[in-house]
């Protein structure tokens, strides 16, 4: 059951990818600014409104006679207290709180989920939410000193996003604004933006809003999670807007993966400023090697990236099992194309047959499509580059362990033309590559090597990937 649901998943992501173009959904400015203008919230504002107590209440008259003579030295007016253990209304799927204090009316909601690590998270980032934003009302003596916070939320895989809507209130006028928080429920943490998207996804989503804004990260402050993707708030020039973007695009620049139901960490917490290396391994997967490599792998904290052939992968129980493997060990699997033909003699029909059939063979194993491609024999040409539909990955450190065929030269092939950005050439499928690994992989941390996927290197090294470029290490 699993198995067909994942296929149709990929079936869905392979439909998709061929409409890619449409696959940005822009929306109206009428859907602009949800939690700003639209009808829903207005009500909820309104429902809220009748709940809260009235902000402001005329002093009650004190006879002159009564006040006394000498006039105290006023005491700084105190900020509003919080209770949190008061007026919680429990309706189902959240928490809701309703005060009055110091001049300032204020509700509050937020959701309830069932994981308890979770829900401890998120009720103290709303309460911080809340104290934050009534110290701002300090001193507010209008008659329209209101603030509500209420929220929506969306899922995404292994994410659980949250985006509190702020709306502010004083004589001035009201204000709105929109803070996101996300949680990553495997690893039981609070993710920041920082975390999540590298800089140079703004771009990209400014790219797909395409009315000349920035593609900064202060302009999209404001995002939901959804399970059919990235959804960003930006304001340009008094116009409030949002943009979809799907995971599909937005991978090559998130630190998490996020394709169907299937959701990986695939970048790794590393020290941006120590080397790293990248190992690949090509013509696989092997039914002893490759789960002897991962081993290695696993025991040295080290990922890599797996170049494997779409109709190898799929030849028996055991080879299917060592891709997957792969991808759940949090190692990278990438396409080596199906069959490793030298794509650049092929036909175009030809051609698309090999890109596609490995993505979907490896699709249908991992649940994600491989996010590059490595020609057979790094050959290509510009219809190679145009119909692959990713970025490119060869090499500029080649192992020669196909050659070599020994496990000591190849050590000593490594070590000698190792350097920070490269990227190894290497075959799991022979029994000799993967005991050099095996010894190579202290030798190079003890050297302060990080090893890591081609992936996590492009990441770290702020290299943007485009479809159709060819990559040979992170610096050319
Ligand atoms: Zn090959």
């Amino acid at each position: 059951m699993k198995r067909v649901l994942l296929a149709s998943s990929c079936v869905l992501m392979l439909v998709l990818t061929f409409f890619i173009i449409e696959q940005i959904s822009r929306l109206s400015d009428a859907d602009a600014y949800a939690y700003a203008n639209a009808g829903n919230v207005d009500d909820v504002a309104d429902a809220w409104r009748e709940q809260v107590p009235e902000a402001t209440k005329a002093p009650e008259k004190v006879e002159p006679s009564l006040m006394p003579t000498e006039q105290p030295t006023p005491l700084p007016t105190p900020l509003p207290t919080v209770t949190f253990t008061t007026q919680y209304a429990h309706t189902g799927e959240m928490k809701e709180l309703y005060a009055y204090g110091q001049g300032v009316a204020y509700g509050l909601r937020y959701p309830v989920y069932e994981d308890n690590a979770m829900q401890a998270a998120v009720q103290s980032a709303a309460e911080a939410l809340l104290t934050k934003e009534l110290e701002s009302f300090a001193g507010c003596e209008g008659t329209e000193c209101k603030l509500l916070i209420d929220y929506e939320d969306g899922e995404a895989g292994q994410l659980q996003s949250v985006l509190f809507r702020i709306e502010r209130e004083t004589d001035d006028g009201k204000e709105y604004t929109a803070i996101p928080w996300v949680y990553n429920k495997k690893k039981g943490e609070v993710v920041d933006a920082e975390t999540l998207f590298a800089d140079r996804a703004y771009i990209y989503i400014a790219e797909q809003v395409s009315n000349g804004i920035t593609g900064s990260r202060e302009n999209f402050v404001s995002y939901l999670l959804t399970a059919d993707g990235a959804k960003f708030f930006y304001e340009m020039d008094g116009e409030e807007g949002s943009v979809i973007v799907s995971y599909l695009e937005l991978h090559t620049y998130m630190a998490v993966t996020i394709n169907g139901n299937v959701v990986a960490d695939s970048i790794r917490e590393l020290d941006p400023d120590k080397p790293m290396i990248a190992f690949t391994f090509d013509d696989g997967p092997h039914y002893q090697q490759t789960p002897r490599l991962l081993e290695i792998l696993e025991k040295n904290d080290a990922r890599a990236t797996f170049f494997v052939l779409g109709d190898r992968a799929f030849w028996d129980e055991s080879n299917k099992r060592a891709v997957k493997m792969v991808s759940d060990s949090g190692n990278e699997v990438a396409s080596h194309t199906y069959s490793h033909k030298d794509l650049a003699t092929l036909s175009l029909e030809k051609l698309t047959e090999e890109i596609v059939k490995a993505r979907d063979n490896i699709c249908a194993l991992t649940g994600e499509y491989p996010t590059f491609v490595r020609p057979p024999y790094g050959s290509y040409d510009d219809e190679v580059k145009a119909y692959s539909y990713a970025p490119l990955i060869t090499w500029n450190l080649d192992s020669k362990d196909w050659s070599f065929r020994n496990k000591d030269q190849i050590v000593e092939q490594v070590l000698a033309e190792a350097g920070d950005g490269k990227i190894i050439l290497m075959h799991d499928i022979y029994e000799f590559t993967v005991s050099a690994v095996e010894v190579l992989l202290p030798k190079l941390i003890e050297e302060g090597y990080q090893i890591v996927t081609v992936r996590e290197l492009f990441y770290y090294k702020d290299v943007e990937l485009e479809n159709g470029k060819v990559y040979h290490s992170s610096y050319n």
